[in-house]
């Protein structure tokens, strides 16, 4: 099965259908193009039908493109560059290729020798050279073949039509020769163009794919079917680099400004690199019709399509909270809501601290059966409650399917435990509540099987998933888990998703807590959650591992996150007193640093001084500080800095002499 007979019966599968529009007539080429990718809706021109697709009214158009015997077809070509050109953004998703075989047809009783003039479209008229000399007719140019058709039946006379054999017989001709082009086989090749939300729309359509073929053993939908990589050209250069490198140039006619023009189909990713490099300052413009390169090349695990696809890194941004991406967030509270009361008190203290999401378990997964188990669905409403007051976002495990309806009625984010991992029944379900969801890591598990953990969540249509580290057995004894900071930057090379860390569950004892925080902080997580109770010793559960909150500010405070809102003077003081301590030390660094460079500056023979050096110093306080400080003050600082630097250089201040 083709990609575009995988497209084609998936359409036909139980979703909406599809609309997509084409130029001409029922019975086209056209249309059989837009049936292979949905429902098929015409459209008089190709301006009508690209308007049509950039107001919704379809979901995709087909625009024929190339055809074997005429070469590129401009018109629909040049309607398409007109609309890149004037900065619309286009993807196109799928090349269709229609075998056109052409008939000779003409009203019923019509003999071939009575023929004088044969209608069709231009460049079909061209493949049909011989015939029109043997039946010694005239070519007249008709706006679609099957439009032709319709001409030639309605007007008859010594007419005929070169089309398509459904085209003649939905008009009633008859069939006078079959096979007439002078090119055989010959066929379109048709692209379907679609705006980025229609692109991403055919790519959710064609992973989901319901038959057995499209489907893993693990029963995982298998990655969408790549896009044909366009590019959009202007430049000889361009043309060249790009013909070069193994592209199939389509070009258009010249026009004044850009004698060359045209688009270029790249057939694999190394070629699209060549041409992606091929973009210089001042170069006239190369589009991709569709993603570039980077993001189109295969996932880094074939059987985990979309957990490791190859694309820019996924942002959860829930309100204030936002992981991914360059954007760090703490996620803190207590192991267990324990009433209505503690949870309200312990929300207020990790907002302030600097957190932006509250967790609090609900229902806890205890190794022992006799152990606190949980208040339940009614502490559901306490801690949804804490993170309002708050503004804090809550986080809740979710430990079998049932649970998960009602807790997604209150909760912003699921969490699935390490001990269900990879419990798939309640993956599925979780990964279907239109929550974000947070996932845990496995005691037991490897970086692949908690990918495909992730996966699944994708699979059901989670956008929003979160890996988290909390500590895998191994057979130290001595921390309660062990966290596996190479675990984490193994799943960061694999995966675009998010990755927190646990430090409380992963030592299980609230010294070690900052200590595995920083360690993976330092090593590039986009988050951590930490326990976190204001009386560790009354805690139902896991008390010997929660920081005080007031570890928890100065944490934060360590990590660069600001008070929330509630914060008290005394509490932004030590924060304020915490960064202080921080500019000192840099100063102290920057001192030294300027005494060391003042001998190698002597050694080098260098003057002491460089004004082009002082300024791009100035200009990067300048750039630094423009939110915080706009105006003279960056400048200010800046020649504070220089100043004591210069001291420290011309030796009248040197530290140790
Ligand atoms: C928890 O976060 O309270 C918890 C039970 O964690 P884990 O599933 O990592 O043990
Ligand atoms: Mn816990």
């Amino acid at each position: 099965m083709t990609h575009q007979e995988k497209a084609t019966s998936e359409v036909g599968g139980p979703h909406v259908p599809y609309k997509v529009g084409y130029q001409g007539q029922p019975g086209s080429f056209g249309e059989r193009a837009a049936l292979r990718r949905g429902l098929p809706v015409p459209f008089p021109s190709f301006e009508r039908l690209l308007r049509a697709l950039a107001d919704g009214e379809v979901g995709s158009a087909v625009l024929p493109a190339v055809t074997r015997a005429a070469g590129t077809l401009v018109e629909p070509l040049e309607v398409l560059a007109s609309e890149i050109a004037s900065g619309r953004d286009l993807h196109v998703t799928a090349e269709i290729e229609i075998p056109n075989r052409l008939v000779l047809a003409a009203p019923r009783g019509t003999e071939e020798e009575d023929i004088r003039e044969v209608l069709s479209q231009a460049p079909i008229l061209r493949q049909c050279r011989r015939l029109l000399e043997r039946l010694k007719a005239r070519g007249i140019e008709a706006t679609d073949t099957a439009e032709a058709a319709v001409q030639v039946a309605r007007e008859g006379g010594h007419r005929a039509a070169v089309c398509s054999e459904e085209a003649a017989l939905a008009a009633g001709l008859a069939l006078l020769e079959e096979d007439v082009s002078d090119v055989r086989p010959n066929f379109t090749r048709f692209w379907e163009v679609a705006t980025p939300r229609g692109a991403a729309h055919r790519r959710d359509e064609s992973s989901r794919g319901p038959g057995d073929e499209s489907v893993l053993e693990t029963g995982l939908p298998l990655p969408p079917p790549p896009e044909p990589r366009i590019v959009w050209f202007v430049g000889a250069r361009r043309a060249a680099v790009l013909a070069e490198a193994g592209a199939e140039i389509v070009s258009l006619p010249g026009e004044t400004g850009a004698p060359v023009r045209g688009f270029a189909v790249v057939p694999d990713a190394a070629c699209g690199g060549v041409a992606a490099r091929t973009v210089g300052g001042g170069e006239p413009p190369l589009v991709w019709l569709g993603p570039p390169p980077e993001f189109v090349r295969p996932p880094r695990l074939h059987g985990l399509p979309r957990a490791t696809g190859v694309r820019p890194p996924t942002v959860v941004t829930l309100g204030r909270f936002a992981v991914g991406g360059g954007q760090r967030a703490v996620i803190a509270g207590p192991c267990t809501v324990e009433s209505e009361e503690q949870i309200h008190r312990i929300a207020r203290a990790v907002a302030r601290a600097g957190a932006t999401a509250l967790r609090g378990g609900i229902f806890k997964p205890r190794t022992s059966p006799y152990a606190f188990q949980g208040h339940g669905l009614e502490a559901l409403r306490w801690l949804k409650e804490a993170g309002e007051e708050a503004e804090l976002v809550v986080v809740s495990e979710v430990m079998a399917p049932a649970q998960v309806e009602p807790m997604a009625r209150q909760a912003d984010v699921l969490q699935i435990g390490a001990r269900n991992c990879q419990n798939y029944d309640l993956l599925k379900e979780a990964g279907a509540a239109g929550r974000a969801v947070l996932l845990k890591r496995g005691f037991g598990t490897t970086v692949e099987e908690w990918l495909s953990a992730a996966e699944y969540l994708l699979a059901a249509g989670c956008a929003d998933v979160m890996l988290c580290e909390r500590g895998i057995r191994t057979f130290e004894r001595s921390t309660r888990g062990t966290l596996d900071i190479g675990g984490i930057l193994a799943a960061r090379s694999l995966s675009h998703l998010p990755i927190l860390a646990d430090p409380s569950h992963a030592s299980g004892r609230r010294e070690w807590v900052p200590g595995l925080a920083r360690a993976a902080w330092g090593a590039g997580v986009d988050g951590l959650i930490i326990e976190v109770h204001d009386r560790p010793e009354e805690a139902l559960c896991d008390g010997p591992q929660a920081l005080l909150p007031s570890d928890l500010e100065a944490l934060l405070d360590e990590f660069g996150f600001l008070p929330g809102g509630s914060g008290s003077v005394e509490r932004i003081r030590t924060a304020i007193d915490a960064t202080d301590h921080d500019i000192g030390r840099l100063v102290a660094r920057r001192l030294e640093l300027c005494r060391l460079v003042a001998i190698a500056k002597r050694g080098a023979g260098r003057p002491l001084r460089d004004e082009a050096r002082e300024a791009a110093v100035r200009a990067r306080f300048a750039s630094a500080l423009a939110q915080a400080a706009p105006g003279a003050g960056a400048e200010r600082l800046a020649d504070l800095l220089i100043g004591l630097g210069l001291e420290v250089e011309e030796g009248d201040a040197a530290p140790g002499t």
